[in-house]
């Protein structure tokens, strides 16, 4: 990377707004005028020189004001009148007017006129904290819609032709597309429907893992149908002030209702929808009260005049059951990920502006991007193409696709060089999973064994590439693919007499799998068919017991871990065995990854036959 030039620092002056230089400005131009007023004219003198002057009898008139008394000198004195002007500061001389009488001077008493002084001292500072005040409110409440601005609501109103999405813009979900043609179906006419006396549904929750297009589905929706579309987050329903969210909600029903027929979309409802209960953390009054209002809008309106509320969540499981009751998101659509034939599908739609090259197959890239959503294809396109355009070609080939799916599923490419015996733990450790995976049977083809580190913790994988996708497994597929996790950590002990580090993850992975084969899916012997942790997993930071466990006892738990303890090392004592039988294979495995750091499945299957 060129070595970057420091940003040019931000002048502090140039960005301090011209209203607070106006009003700098403003109080001194004011300040000025004070100083002018409030100096009376003519010089002053004290006032025993006053007093001589009095008694002198040199004085011509006088106006005596509550805090000062100003004259004028005789014209005896020379000197034009501003000169012979003068003031003096006003003591208290109860005898002054007999002494004025006596000396026949003409003399006034004079309220002062005092609204100035007081506009100046008292009105002016506090139009200027207004003015500050103000200009820090008006910053509050500006950008970001801010502190302020809270009452607004903050929905974008997409007009009919702003959803421009379509269905054909969505691919591998076909049954929650079929549903929701029928949604569009009501939207477009909703009288073929009531009259029969049938009812329109009023809320639909699209429910699926995060990146499957649910939020693309809610648009084709109402693209599909014309109608405008209001669409907020759950998210920005809870707010820091209590009851805003709940006032949030009444505007876009209000509003929804104006425009009607249209779709209202709660993306994330999950945020809002949470399960009203007791929270180890305290209460959630406002989530709680927004919740509510929802609730009390949805049984509120009349679906007969189109508006359709639809919901997405990947987390349905925690959504408040009143949410689910008939009349409110009663409908509820499965946005699944991608099968094969899904993900060619989703790929062929974001490959649409992307120059590919002949050598490009998409169905092997949907093959071997098992597991990934929608938008995780939509990034591998993306990633491919960005990796084009690095090394300045003119299409995107196969081996971009497969550097950036590399990189999507291990990590990016790290620069730091393995020790030699690092490399030879690592060779040992792949090449034993790859044995394994290929000598059981019926277990995923192997595609590709490699050495080279990726990402953190990644030192190297064996990636195995399934045929078609699973759906359900046996329990000797799962015996089979416990020792096939297992198969690296063994091939260290077998060839090197030395377990590493490196296998955690394995562990984990096999851990995780033996004990959901023993609680989950009964498949033990000595427990029989019997599911210990109840219909779902407690989740992390979920409302709920911590360490929640299912409903058995310590004795039960004892038994289950012995059984976990025993499919663990029963898929070792495989591994074992097969590693052993295929020592010297192994060793020539090893040996070539060591060399080419890479190796694609069909060199491993030459190798081994
Ligand atoms: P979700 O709301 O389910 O998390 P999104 O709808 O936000 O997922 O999907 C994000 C992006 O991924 C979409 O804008 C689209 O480009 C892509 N995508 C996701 N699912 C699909 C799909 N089934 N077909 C085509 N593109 C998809
Ligand atoms: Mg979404
Ligand atoms: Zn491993």
């Amino acid at each position: 990377m060129a070595p970057s030039r420091p940003a040019p620092r931000p002048n502090p002056l140039a960005k301090r707004p011209a209203s607070l230089w106006y009003g700098l400005a403003l109080l001194l131009v004011l300040g000025l005028v004070q100083a002018y007023y409030m100096t009376p004219p003519g010089r002053s003198i004290p006032y025993s020189e006053f007093k001589t002057l009095v008694k002198g009898g040199k004085i011509a008139e006088l106006t005596i004001g509550d805090q000062l008394v100003r004259g004028t000198l005789k014209d005896e004195a020379g000197g034009d009148k501003a000169s012979r002007q003068f003031t003096v500061t006003r003591v208290e001389d109860p005898k002054l007017s007999e002494e004025l009488d006596a000396s026949g001077v003409k003399y006034t008493g004079e309220v002062m006129n005092r609204w100035l002084p007081e506009l100046l001292g008292w009105i002016v500072p506090l139009v200027f904290l207004v003015a500050i005040w103000g200009f820090f409110f008006r910053r509050m409440s500006g950008a970001e819609g801010g502190v302020m601005s809270f009452a607004k609501n903050k929905a974008k109103i997409y007009a009919d032709d702003e959803v421009k999405v379509r269905f054909t813009e969505v691919a591998g979900c076909d049954e929650a597309k079929d549903e929701l043609k029928e949604i569009v179906e009501f939207l477009q006419h909703p009288k073929k429907y009531t009259n029969l006396g049938g009812k329109i549904p009023k809320g639909v929750l699209l429910v699926g893992p995060p990146g499957t297009g649910k939020t693309l589905l809610a648009r084709a929706v109402a693209g599909e149908a014309h109608v405008p579309f209001f669409s907020m987050s759950g998210s920005e329903f809870v707010e820091m002030f209590v009851g805003v969210g709940a006032a949030r909600i009444r505007d876009l029903f209000q509003q929804a209702e104006a425009k009607a027929p249209c779709i209202v979309f709660i993306d994330e409802l999950d945020a809002l929808g949470k399960a009203r209960t007791q929270s180890p953390f305290g209460s959630h009054e406002e989530r709680e009260q927004t919740l509510n209002q929802l609730l009390a809008e949805m049984d509120g309106f009349d679906s007969r005049k189109g508006v359709i509320i639809m919901g997405a969540t990947n987390r349905p499981e925690v959504l408040d059951q009143a949410l689910l009751r008939p009349g409110r998101f009663d409908r509820q659509v499965l946005v699944d990920k991608p099968d094969v034939k899904g993900r060619e599908a989703i790929l062929r739609i974001h490959i649409k502006g992307v120059k590919v090259g002949p050598d490009v197959d998409l169905k092997v890239i949907a093959q071997r991007t098992a597991g990934f959503a929608g938008a995780d294809l939509a990034n591998l396109v993306n990633e491919a193409a960005l990796l084009a355009a690095r090394n300045d070609k003119t299409e995107v080939d196969r081996r971009d696709f497969e550097s950036a799916l590399d990189r999507l599923i291990a990590g990016l490419e790290k620069k730091r060089v393995m020790s030699d015996k690092e490399r030879r733990i690592v060779a040992y450790h792949e090449s034993g999973h790859a044995i394994v995976a290929s000598v059981l049977p019926d277990m995923d083809p192997v595609h590709k064994i490699s050495i080279v580190q990726r990402g953190f913790g990644a030192l190297g994988y064996t990636m195995q590439l399934p045929l078609e996708d699973r759906y359900l497994m046996t329990r000797t597929d799962l015996y089979n693919q416990l020792a096939v996790l297992l198969g690296g950590r063994t091939a260290e002990e077998i060839a090197l007499g030395e377990i590493s580090t490196g296998a955690q993850n394995d562990l984990q992975r096999a851990t995780d799998m033996a004990r959901a084969m023993v609680t989950e899916w009964g498949m033990s012997d000595t427990l029989g068919a019997v599911n210990y942790e109840g219909a779902k997993r407690p989740r992390f930071l979920d409302v709920g017991m911590p360490n929640e466990r299912g409903n058995y006892g310590e004795e039960t738990a004892q038994t289950i871990d012995v059984e976990i303890k025993r499919i663990l090392s029963d898929a070792h004592n495989t591994a074992t065995r097969i590693l052993s039988e295929q020592r010297h294979k192994l060793e020539s495995v090893t040996l070539r990854l060591l060399e080419i750091e890479v190796m694609e499945g069909d060199e491993l299957r030459t190798l081994l036959a």
